[in-house]
């Protein structure tokens, strides 16, 4: 494999800021509509938190209907949906990222962010971050149907033709262990997994197709690696 990196390529969430902190700004947007005088904003966000905290895979907006004594009628729960996905996220990237992007393009690189999610909230956190003029190029697969979010390949194979470059010159880094890396991997580019507690999806266990071939557990480390390690 080609050593020489030319083009870095981003995930999202909990790669460039805390998908903890846009949960976080979705249930306040829930928690201010659900409000009344009953039941105040902070309260409804602490049981929110709270049915998160235990267990991220529960019908989180079903629980706490229950727990304010409304009915979890499916087209309130729908409503709620939709206010958390298009709600306009108080997020902010993580400490280094601005920095980070900014040495990485003085340095020659070409940037690209390859995002899941669903549109246009995808689009709102891109835009609350402020980050949208760092990179060259920019795919939320849901753009693509949603057939094409990670695993799938097109993205990568479309963003390594976007930014004029071979897949051996690429480098994916993300963090999600279960989709992140199987396409990158499989299409030859090099694959970096930026893993720290803090990450919503930190205890998966890798895909055995989805091992990324490098693990860093701060932004800082990225530049250091793909001047030093890879090229040696
Ligand atoms: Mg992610």
């Amino acid at each position: 494999m080609k050593k020489d990196i030319k083009a870095i390529v981003f995930d999202m969430d909990d790669t460039l800021y805390p998908e903890r902190d846009y949960i976080r700004s979705g249930y306040r947007a829930v928690a201010d509509f659900l409000a009344d005088e009953q039941n105040q904003a902070g309260e409804i966000f602490a049981i929110l938190w709270d049915i998160f905290s235990h267990d991220p895979r529960e019908k989180v907006f079903d629980q706490v209907l229950t727990r304010l004594n409304i009915d979890p009628d499916p087209l309130l729960i729908t409503k709620l949906i939709a206010l958390y996905r298009e709600h306009k996220p108080q997020i902010c990237p993580l400490p280094g990222v601005i920095e980070l992007l900014a040495k990485l393009r003085a340095g020659g690189y070409k940037l690209g962010l390859i995002s899941d999610g669903y549109l246009p909230g995808q689009q709102y956190k891109l835009e609350a971050l402020g980050l949208k003029e760092c990179f060259d190029h920019i795919i939320f697969t849901e753009s693509l149907g949603r057939e094409n979010w990670k695993p799938a390949p097109l993205a990568f194979e479309m963003m390594a033709r976007a930014l004029d470059t071979t897949p051996g010159e690429c480098l994916y880094i993300g963090d999600n262990l279960k989709k992140d890396f199987i396409s990158p991997n499989a299409l030859g580019w090099h694959t970096v997994c930026f893993r720290n507690e803090f990450q919503v999806h930190f205890h998966h266990q890798p895909d055995p197709a989805g091992q990324p071939q490098h693990y860093i557990s701060d932004l800082s480390e990225l530049l250091p690696l793909v001047q030093g390690v890879l090229l040696q």
